[in-house]
C-alpha cells in the first residue's frame, strides 16, 4: 500500500500519529493508499517550520522570492501532464479538466512571479510643511490553508503562491480524499529552489484542521470547501484572533431569457452542470427559464445530455468522470431517487449507472430534474454532483427574486441577447461572480474570486488584489525631515488643524 506523509521543512516526514485515512481511485474504487492524519504535534512541527523560515524569508529581497516563482512557473509548466494524472487517479476528473485545473493554478503563480508591481507602496510628499506619509504593505508571518477535494491543484494554488510572493510562510492541509497533489507541489517548489520550510504541507483531518484555527503562531487562515464547516473555520478563527477568508458551497444558478439563443444555452448548461461530474463550486445546478422557452430548452438539453460519454478519467474518450467517494455518489443518488416525492419531474435518472470492466467505481449517469419545487430538498442543498435542476418562471423579475432568495451567492449567469436586461441582472443579483452569455464565470487570476451570502464569511475574496491584501497588512509612515534652516516649532499641544 502507499503511504502519503507529510511534506515539512522542506522534506517528507512520516506520519506518526497512528491514525491513517483511505485514499481511493474513485475510477475502480480500490483503496491501495493510505493518507497520514497529523496529530496536533505534527501539526505543531509543521508551524515551527514555517516560523523559523519566516525568520529570514519575510525580509527576502522581492527579486530572490520571484527569481525563484518564475522557476516554479517553468517547472509547473514542464509536469502539467504528471500533475493532472495525479489529480486524475485520486480525484477521478477527466485528464483534459484536471489540465484545466493546472492551467487555472498557474495563472495565479504568473500573478505571483509579478509581485514586484503589486507590493508597490505610495507615498504624498509635503502633505503637511516638510512632511511625508507613505503606505506600505508587510507580510503577515505563517499563514495556513485548508482545501477541498475538488480542486486539489487549482485551489491549493489559488493560496500559497500569493502568500509567499508577499513574504509569508505557509502551512497547508489538503483534503485527506486526494493529498497526493499538494506534496508533489510541494517538492516541485523545493525543486525551484524555495528555501525549506516556507512551504509545508501537513495531512489530516478536524484534528489537524482544528489545531490549526487555535495555534497561536498561525496569522491567518484561507479557507475552501462546505459551507457549514466554512462557517465553522471562520467563528473559531476569528475567535482565536485570526485574518479568515472561508470559502463556502454554492447553487449556481443560470437565468434564460425568451430572447438568449436556446443552442448556446443548452450547450453551456450541460458544459457547466455536468463538467467534473458536477463536483465543481461554480457548477450551474440551476437553470430558471424565463417564459415559454422551458419546453424546448428541456428538449435540447436532453439532446446533448444523452451523448455525454462516461469512463474512467484516464480514458481520452471519457467526458466525465466518478464522483469522489461511494457515500458521495450514493447521497446524490438519494436527491434523484427521492425527486419525485417531492414533486419534480425526473427526465433524466442517471441513479444506478455503471461502468464496464469498472463496476466498483463511484459512477453515476447524468439527472435533470424539471419543475423542481423551490422547497425540495433537491433544490435547496448543494448536491454536488451530475444533477440539474430546471425551474419556471414567466418574468425577468420572478427570475431575479426567485434567485436571489437562495441562501448561497456564489457564482450566476444570464443568457440573453438583451444588453439592457444584462446590464441590469449584473446590478441587481445577490452573487459575487456574474457570467453574461458565460456559465462558469471563474474569474482570471489578476480579478479576485469570492461569493456572497454562505458562499464566503470574510471581507476579502481569494487571489487577485483581495489576495494580496488578504496576505499583507498596511503600514503608514509619516515622516518630517527639519531643515537646518527652520525655526523650532516650540510645545503645542493642541491637534493639528
Ligand atoms: P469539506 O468542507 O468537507 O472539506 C474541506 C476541508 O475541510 C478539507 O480539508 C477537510 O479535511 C476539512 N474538514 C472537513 N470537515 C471538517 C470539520 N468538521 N472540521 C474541520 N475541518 C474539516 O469540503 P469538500 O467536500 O472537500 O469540498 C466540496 C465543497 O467545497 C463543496 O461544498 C464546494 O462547493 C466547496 N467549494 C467551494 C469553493 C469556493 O470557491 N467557494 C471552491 C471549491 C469547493
Amino acid at each position: 500500500m502507499k503511504t502519503v506523509n507529510h511534506w515539512i521543512g522542506g522534506k517528507t516526514v512520516e506520519g506518526a500519529s497512528g491514525n491513517w485515512g483511505p485514499v481511493t481511485d474513485p475510477a475502480t474504487g480500490a483503496a491501495e493508499t493510505r493518507v497520514a492524519l497529523a496529530s496536533v504535534d505534527e501539526v505543531d512541527a509543521a508551524v515551527a517550520a514555517a516560523k523559523d523560515a519566516f525568520a529570514s524569508w519575510g525580509t527576502s529581497s522581492l527579486s530572490t522570492r520571484t527569481s525563484i516563482l518564475f522557476r516554479y512557473r517553468a517547472l509547473l509548466d514542464a509536469h502539467r501532464d504528471e500533475i493532472a494524472a495525479l489529480i486524475t487517479s485520486e480525484h477521478g476528473k477527466v485528464h483534459s479538466d484536471a489540465l484545466g485545473e493546472v492551467a487555472r493554478g498557474l495563472e495565479i503563480v504568473e500573478l505571483a512571479c509579478g509581485i514586484t508591481t503589486q507590493l508597490k507602496g505610495e507615498l504624498s510628499t509635503q502633505v503637511s510643511h516638510r512632511v511625508d506619509v507613505s503606505s506600505i504593505r508587510q507580510a503577515l508571518g505563517v499563514v495556513a490553508g485548508i482545501t477541498p477535494f475538488n480542486f486539489p491543484a487549482m485551489v491549493p494554488m489559488w493560496m500559497f503562491p500569493i502568500a509567499i510572493a508577499c513574504g509569508n510562510t505557509f502551512v497547508l492541509k489538503p483534503s485527506e480524499k486526494d493529498p497526493s497533489t499538494s506534496l508533489r507541489l510541494a517538492e516541485l517548489a523545493t525543486e525551484a529552489g524555495l528555501p525549506d520550510g516556507v512551504l509545508n504541507v501537513v495531512n489530516g483531518d478536524k484534528v489537524a484542521v482544528d489545531r490549526l484555527l487555535e495555534h497561536p503562531d498561525v496569522a491567518a487562515v484561507s479557507f475552501v470547501g462546505s459551507t457549514p464547516i466554512a462557517r465553522h473555520i471562520y467563528v473559531t478563527a476569528t475567535a482565536n484572533g485570526k485574518r479568515v477568508q472561508a470559502l463556502g458551497g454554492a447553487k449556481n444558478h443560470m437565468l434564460v431569457l425568451p430572447d438568449a439563443d436556446l443552442d448556446a444555452a443548452a450547450d453551456a448548461a450541460v458544459s457547466a452542470a455536468y463538467g467534473s461530474a458536477g463536483e465543481r463550486c461554480m457548477a450551474i445546478s440551476a437553470v430558471v427559464a424565463v417564459g415559454s422557452i422551458g419546453d424546448e430548452l428541456v428538449s435540447k438539453i436532453v439532446e446533448r445530455a444523452q451523448k455525454i460519454k462516461i469512463g474512467p478519467g484516464n480514458d481520452p474518450a471519457s467526458e466525465m468522470g466518478p464522483l469522489i467517494t461511494a457515500a458521495h455518489r450514493d447521497k446524490v443518488a438519494s436527491y434523484v431517487t427521492g425527486a419525485a416525492a417531492q414533486g419534480s419531474k425526473v427526465v433524466l435518472d442517471g441513479t444506478g449507472y455503471t461502468v464496464e470492466g469498472h463496476e466498483n467505481g463511484h459512477w453515476i449517469g447524468l439527472s435533470l430534474l424539471d419543475h423542481v419545487p423551490t422547497d425540495s430538498d433537491a433544490y435547496r442543498d448543494e448536491i454536488f454532483g451530475p444533477v440539474l435542476c430546471v425551474l419556471r418562471v414567466d418574468t425577468y423579475e420572478e427570475g431575479v427574486a426567485l434567485m436571489n432568495a437562495s441562501p448561497f451567492g456564489n457564482g450566476t449567469a444570464i443568457f440573453t441577447r438583451d444588453g439592457g436586461a444584462a446590464r441590469r441582472f449584473q446590478l441587481e443579483i445577490e452573487a459575487g461572480m456574474v457570467g453574461v452569455n458565460v456559465p462558469i464565470p471563474v474569474p482570471v487570476g489578476y480579478h479576485s474570486f469570492g461569493g456572497w451570502k454562505d458562499s464566503l464569511f470574510g471581507d476579502h475574496h481569494i487571489y487577485g488584489t483581495d489576495g494580496i491584501h488578504f496576505y499583507t497588512r498596511g503600514k503608514v509612515t509619516t515622516t518630517r525631515w527639519p531643515d537646518p534652516a527652520d525655526t523650532p516649532t516650540g510645545v503645542d499641544l493642541g491637534f493639528p488643524r
